[in-house]
């Protein structure tokens, strides 16, 4: 067993910096010195929903970015000094219909998550990148590419392939109409993306205040989501609607903007929502979701978003001021990502 220095959970609103357990190196597995790691809504909600004392340690943090420090004996792909990234996934059982797929995201023996997730090999609980050392099955990392500012990039590991694959999927690309909705981490990638890949991109948001930064990034319109004129001009109008809303609400405004045959990808809140089916069955539209990626499509986004110089909108804080991050991300204060510098746990 061995250790490093990260930030685990104390109560619901804090992170404390502690000693964090690590497995030993085994023969598949890479070492990574975590240079970055995005703050994901996700971490968020794993934290504020961390009441139980008797809960398993929390360390968050699924997106990260670093260097290859030691190597397991059966490791080929990798050496020491390789710059890195891994997600939101690092393990899976490989041989389900679903990982012969190339979809290990969706593993029928269910993936095991960065942190929060339970190691197939030892069932112990994994423990996140909040944390200057991260231990990854060779197969769950991803060779950065030249060009890629790790801090940037490490958020397309979350917030990047969970809107990257459904794009994929729905085959956005030119002639296609998307619109994003809820312009946050995911959000912004999802338009920068969409753009990237020749669809027309409309951003919906809460508020004007983002007009500005959503053309900035590429969206050809912006529409309020509480101005009914707006929204309604826009009815049957989009191929795909990614929504990314991080809290519970009401589906029925963002079904009415999908076109025919079109559909609304819900990636953002994950629980139950209810559904009028008259809204799907008016213009024949679909609800779906997604979330995270299969190693193959990992590596395509990230090739891709080297070949089209994108990375997240990234506020950089040192890792001791996460809680700060939180509170704000809570608040909805970032544009668009906070990434935790984690140099600072030397
Ligand atoms: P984020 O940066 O906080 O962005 C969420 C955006 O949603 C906000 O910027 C805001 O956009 C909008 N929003 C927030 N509260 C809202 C409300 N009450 N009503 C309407 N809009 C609201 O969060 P994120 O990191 O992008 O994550 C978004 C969600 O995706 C989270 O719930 C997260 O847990 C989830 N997630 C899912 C997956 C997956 O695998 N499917 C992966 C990562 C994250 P405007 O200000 O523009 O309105
Ligand atoms: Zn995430």
């Amino acid at each position: 067993m061995r250790t490093t220095v990260g930030w685990q959970a104390e109560g619901v609103t804090t992170l404390r910096r502690a000693t964090i357990p690590r497995r030993g190196l085994r023969p598949d597995d890479l070492a990574v010195r975590v240079d970055y790691c995005g703050v994901c809504h996700s971490d968020l909600h794993a934290v504020r929903s961390h009441r139980d004392a008797t809960a398993p340690m929390l360390v968050p943090g699924h997106e990260f970015s670093g260097v290859v420090t030691e190597v397991g004996s059966e490791v080929d792909g990798f050496a020491v000094g390789d710059p890195v990234a891994v997600g939101n996934i690092v393990d899976s059982c490989g041989v389900c219909a679903m990982c012969l797929a190339g979809q290990e995201n969706f593993c029928r023996e269910f993936p095991t998550l960065t942190y929060g997730g339970t190691d197939r090999r030892d069932g112990s609980t994994t423990l996140g990148a909040y944390a200057r050392e991260y231990l990854v099955r060779d197969r769950f990392a991803f060779h950065l590419p030249g060009g890629l500012d790790p801090a940037g990039g490490a958020p397309l590991l979350c917030a990047g392939i969970t809107v990257w694959e459904p794009l994929r999927a729905l085959g956005v690309g030119p002639g296609t109409r998307v619109a994003v909705v809820g312009l946050g981490g995911l959000g912004h990638l999802a338009v920068k993306l969409s753009v990237a890949l020749g669809a027309e991109t409309a951003v919906v948001s809460r508020s004007r205040d983002k007009a500005a930064d959503a053309h900035r990034l590429g969206a050809h319109e912006f529409l309020v989501s509480a101005d009914e004129a707006e929204m309604d001009a826009a009815r049957d109008r989009f191929d795909v609607v990614i929504d990314t809303i991080s809290a519970p609400h009401d589906l029925e405004p963002y079904l009415r903007l999908v076109a025919l045959d079109g559909t609304l990808s819900q990636v953002g809140y994950l629980g139950p929502v209810t559904v009028q089916t008259t809204d799907l069955l008016i213009g024949r539209k679909k609800l779906g979701s997604a979330g995270s990626g299969g190693r193959a499509g990992t590596a395509t986004l990230l090739d891709f978003c080297a070949r089209h110089h994108i990375t997240a909108d990234i506020e950089i804080l040192p890792s001791a001021r996460v809680n700060e991050a939180l509170d704000r991300l809570e608040r909805n204060d970032v544009r668009y990502r906070f990434v935790l510098d984690l140099s600072d746990l030397d």
